[in-house]
């Protein structure tokens, strides 16, 4: 625990949680602009029409205001109290109507009457608000005067990316979505998690060039491939980030191949800790790695949560706020991430160089030179880690096969380099 390091990541989610963020528009903008602080983040914005494997990038969407007056000339709904309450990409509308028409535009949860549900029109020409069941359940009959004064032409997409580059140019790609308003747990917390792991991935040593996407969810992945076609096969490891604040367990969703080295490092991680995890298999529904896993791509990336989307009743409502994601978890999550980047940026393959019996490790001064006591851990550490590097284990594979800590392994493999009874393998050589 770093002291204060989750209330600093709570203050991020704060300060992002009024902007009112859509796939594509200044809420975007706004956001990547502030997240600049933390980490070197290139801008990037594709035209409105662009295709994009099978899709097109859309228009661009922005709100100025939105609001619902009663007869009486009160604001009975107003953007201004919660960027919820517009569904999103809804087009401009000006208009006078009575109740029961009104009521086909407006949207609310019954079975959590108090909270405002988070909708969405992207694909579809619409419009909407969105309220409280209780809310709409008081509105007296009468004319009521809607307004959604917003703008949906022609534009571009606007998406972060930092590229931190490393000793190999094999990369590791975190994802996270930026196009939620204001909703913490789906969305910022993976949004400040990626951003504070930049941050730090920027100010260290890196055997890997590390690519971070802030990207819109669905039409933002599915831009980023189309883009970078070239690109991905240098995609070694990946993870999407999201849902990393709520006081759940964490929870690893496997990537599609299901046995790559993230899924490995990952669960390994997350076993080594106390306290529960939960891991499950590949789907094709969640989050960004729907795209990263399509078969056309099938590229190493899982997907690290706590509580899944959908297993929370606050999930895309009102409630998904800032009490919903606590610091505590928040730093959680970021020690998570930062536990499985140092397992693949240590977890090489070596050779033994003395593979024909044991070496003599006392000559070397790396054993007790006192016969007759019990095995050490260390001196176990050493000795696994000779006998499986024949060139196809990693020493992940030898911490899983020995129940030895990585730390240990890692250790023992360093110790043995520097005698010369170890050589590091290239990767896949
Ligand atoms: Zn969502």
């Amino acid at each position: 625990m770093t002291p204060g390091l989750g209330q600093e990541l709570h203050r991020w989610i704060a300060e992002l949680y009024p902007i009112g963020r859509s796939i594509t528009g200044n809420g975007v903008r706004e956001t990547l602009g502030r997240l600049g602080r933390l980490l070197p983040l290139e801008v990037r914005e594709v035209p409105t029409g662009t295709p994009v494997l099978d899709w097109t990038v859309p228009k661009e969407w922005n709100l100025r205001d939105a609001w619902i007056e009663n007869s009486r000339g009160e604001r009975v709904v107003d953007v201004r109290r919660s960027n919820l309450h517009v569904v999103g990409y809804s087009r401009p509308v000006r208009a006078r109507l009575g109740l029961a028409q009104l009521k086909e535009h407006l949207f609310s949860e019954p079975e959590h009457p108090d909270w405002i549900p988070y909708r969405t029109t992207y694909y579809a020409d619409g419009w909407g608000f969105c309220l409280s069941h209780r809310q709409l359940e008081s509105l007296p009959d009468g004319e009521y005067e809607v307004c959604i004064d917003a703008t949906l032409e022609p534009g571009s997409l606007t998406f972060g990316e930092c590229v931190l580059p490393g000793a190999t140019a094999d990369e590791i790609l975190l994802s996270a979505h930026v196009c939620h308003p204001a909703l913490c747990n789906d969305n910022l917390s993976g949004v400040v998690v990626a951003a504070f792991l930049g941050r730090a991935l920027a100010a260290r040593q890196r055997r890997y060039t590390y690519r971070l996407l802030f990207i819109p969810g669905t039409i933002g992945s599915i831009t980023w491939l189309a883009l970078n076609e070239a690109r991905v096969a240098r995609i070694r490891h990946g993870l999407v980030l999201t849902c990393l604040g709520d006081a759940g367990r964490p929870t690893y969703k496997r990537s599609r191949r299901g046995n790559t080295e993230i899924d490995q490092a990952a669960c390994h991680v997350l076993a080594s800790r106390d306290g529960g995890h939960e891991v499950l298999d590949f789907t094709p529904w969640g989050y960004d790695e729907r795209q990263f896993c399509s078969p056309g791509f099938d590229l190493p990336v899982g997907c690290l949560m706590r509580t899944p989307h959908g297993r929370f009743p606050q999930y895309h409502t009102s409630a998904d706020d800032l009490d919903f994601v606590r610091p505590e978890a928040l730093e959680d999550s970021l020690e998570i991430c930062t536990a499985i980047l140092d397992v693949l940026e240590h977890n090489h393959t070596y050779l033994n160089q003395s593979p024909k019996g044991e070496p003599q490790l006392g000559r070397r001064g790396l054993y007790p030179t006192t016969g007759g006591r019990a095995q050490g851990r260390d001196e176990l550490a050493l000795l696994w880690v000779l006998n499986l590097s024949d060139g196809r284990h990693t020493l992940l594979d030898i911490a899983e096969r020995s129940r030895l800590p990585m730390d240990a392994v890692r250790r023992a493999a360093d110790a043995l380099v520097s005698c010369d009874l170890l050589r590091e393998v290239a990767p896949g050589g």
